[in-house]
């Protein structure tokens, strides 16, 4: 998770409003006097669902917590990062002296890979690796396998790999910030990896990042990894993706499975597209890398983690990756390996056979009850209605309430009251549960939005696009990291000077923007066609979005009476939401027209 996604998962918009301004809640979203115009009569209002704010008075303008306190402090987003990290107990780097990070990172690489190739020479030629090489053979691995993925052995010895790096010129604090020596309290270190068998990990890229290791003894734990390191970040990898990437992005699918091994046996029997996330629930991060090779994941679940996994992760993964999730369930007491290894077509099967996680979901929650029951009936709205009013895809989340609207046998249109009335008390328990089970996993959804990047990476790749007459608002970016980009590409001259002006935190996810579309190229006479296809619909969505809060607020104050000429506003405003909605459609058909002209 980057720091910025973790400041939005630890903070919470009410409280900080709270400081400047008194809320009232009333149903699902609070009101108050506006902190940045003077008002008599209360029309600013903070949704805790979005985490967002509008005010719908005199300023017409809205944003999420990072530009409230922007605004209200006077200070810039790097500044606002800091600030709410402070509060919320997240330290947040400092900008670094150029160029230091990366050669820093550079040394560990090297460290690494020297390493990688020391413990893969002692798997294929050291008789102290006998016990390694018998357990690979049980496995049923052949060489090429573990040449492939470059296994090795780590020697039953305190300094072996600390003194045959040094001997090659890396020093004590390189191998301690790489984390392949521990330091001791007396002084000094010693080799953390001893008789285990290694599995470097690598990045994207291809870089080694970080080690698995597996003891070969009784030693505990069973599998121990690298620590935390400048380059490795467990949450965030995902073993296999470097020989996995070329075939995920040919067959446009990946397939996470949970183990070392289970990745290992799938690239073996010919299944390239298959990587690990080596830990039982997979993270938005991982989630967040396979996104930039394909939109279409499989999970293959432990049968007993699979119904608590699918449940409680289903949305948030659909939502960041804007893509449906399939998901396998292994036979009980079966690992991928195992299935793999008795018949390859078995686990084919499973493969042709995956259900979109939703219903799986449907599956599992429905299995128990008796839907011809009014109670019954009545338990599987509480259970999933919460689910899919998460659901950030509403052409999805349409075809759920449908398909629950059926097996209740409950209208539609009732279902839909009902999500929009009891939203907030049935969704609060399940963020609850989420949260008590996986702490250190995202809470929120984190918000990522492919349209929103794809406008940028325009924008980026093109500057004359600037003189385009179709402009994106800065609220048209809903996710932070964007609409910092956005404001920093109108204030910029070129892709330098924009990059001088954006804090480092939000340089990486500038970068991979850039990265992706590198690898788009596009005739140069479809740039604006596209250009303003995207800006319309975003325009489209944030005008959407726009509407749900104000008719939000305007039901509020029908049901307080509040005063005709405050209905009456707000009424005005939604006149003026649908005549620019209007606009849109016009404007897209057109475009559509001219599309359709030139062919
Ligand atoms: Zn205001």
């Amino acid at each position: 998770m980057s720091v910025i996604e973790e400041v939005k998962q630890r903070v919470d918009i009410v409280d900080i409003v709270s400081q400047y301004t008194s809320l009232t809640k009333s149903g699902r979203i609070l009101r108050g006097l506006c902190p940045f115009h003077s008002e008599k009569t209360p029309s600013f209002f903070v949704y805790p669902e979005q985490q967002n704010w509008h005010c719908f008075g005199a300023c017409g303008t809205g944003g999420d917590v990072f530009s409230f306190v922007m605004k209200k402090e006077g200070i810039d987003f790097g500044e606002a990062l800091r600030l709410l990290g402070e509060r919320a107990g997240v330290s947040i780097p400092s900008r670094p002296e150029p160029g230091a990070g990366r050669d820093e990172k550079e040394r560990l690489y090297q460290t690494n890979e020297a390493a990688a190739r020391y413990f893969h020479e002692l798997i294929l030629n050291s008789p102290a690796a006998e016990k390694a090489k018998d357990y690979v053979a049980n496995r049923g691995l052949s060489l090429e396998t573990v040449t492939g993925f470059q296994l090795g052995f780590s020697l039953n010895s305190w300094d072996a790999l600390k003194e045959y790096l040094e001997e090659r010129g890396y020093n004590e604090n390189e191998l301690l910030s790489g984390g392949l020596v521990t330091e001791k309290e007396t002084g000094g270190s010693y080799d953390r990896f001893r008789n285990r068998l290694m599995f470097p990990i690598h990045d994207t890229k291809g870089h080694i990042i970080g080690f698995g290791a597996r003891a070969l003894d009784d030693s505990l734990p069973k599998y121990l990894n690298s620590p935390q390191t400048a380059v490795f970040d467990k949450s965030g990898s995902l073993y296999g993706i470097d020989l996995a990437a070329p075939a995920i992005r040919d067959q446009d699918m990946a397939v996470i499975v949970e183990g070392f091994m289970d990745a290992i046996t799938a690239h073996q029997c010919g299944f390239n597209n298959v990587v690990a996330s080596m830990g039982t629930a997979v993270t938005e991060k991982q989630i967040n890398t396979l996104k930039r090779l394909t939109r279409n994941l499989v999970l293959a679940l432990d049968a007993d983690a699979a119904g608590e996994e699918a449940m409680l992760r289903s949305v948030g993964y659909e939502n960041t990756l804007g893509a449906e999730v399939r998901v396998i369930v292994l036979p009980e007491g079966k690992d991928p390996d195992s299935v793999i290894k008795e018949d390859a077509r078995t686990w084919q099967d499973l493969l042709g056979k995956a259900l979109p996680i939703m219903d799986y979901t449907f599956n599992m929650i429905t299995a128990s009850l008796d839907l011809s029951t009014a109670r019954d009936k009545s338990l599987a709205v509480d259970r999933l209605l919460p689910i899919i009013a998460e659901m950030k895809d509403i052409v999805r989340q349409g075809h759920y309430l449908e398909k629950l609207s059926r097996l209740v046998n409950v209208t539609e249109r009732n279902l839909e009251n009902v999500l929009r009335q009891i939203r907030p008390t049935l969704a609060r328990p399940w963020v609850k549960a989420a949260r008590q089970r996986v702490p250190e996993q995202a809470l929120r959804p984190v918000y990522s939005s492919p349209l929103e990047e794809y406008c940028l990476a325009l924008l980026l790749q093109h500057p004359e696009l600037k003189k385009c007459s179709q402009e994106p608002l800065p609220e048209y970016f809903e996710c932070t990291e964007n609409r910092e980009i956005f404001t920093a590409w109108q204030q910029s001259g070129d892709i330098l000077s924009l990059k001088g002006g954006l804090d480092t935190t939000i340089q990486e996810h500038l970068d991979s923007i850039m990265d992706r579309m590198k690898k788009k190229d596009l005739e140069d006479n479809r740039i604006e066609p596209r250009y303003t296809d995207c800006v319309l619909r975003l325009r489209e969505r944030f005008l959407r979005s726009l509407e749900v809060k104000r008719a939000a607020v305007l039901a509020l104050e029908a049901e307080l009476g509040g005063s005709a000429a405050e209905l009456a506003k707000l009424e005005e405003q939604g006149i003026d939401i649908s005549t620019q909605l209007g606009e849109v459609f016009i404007q897209k058909s057109r475009g559509a027209g001219i599309k359709g002209g030139k062919k």
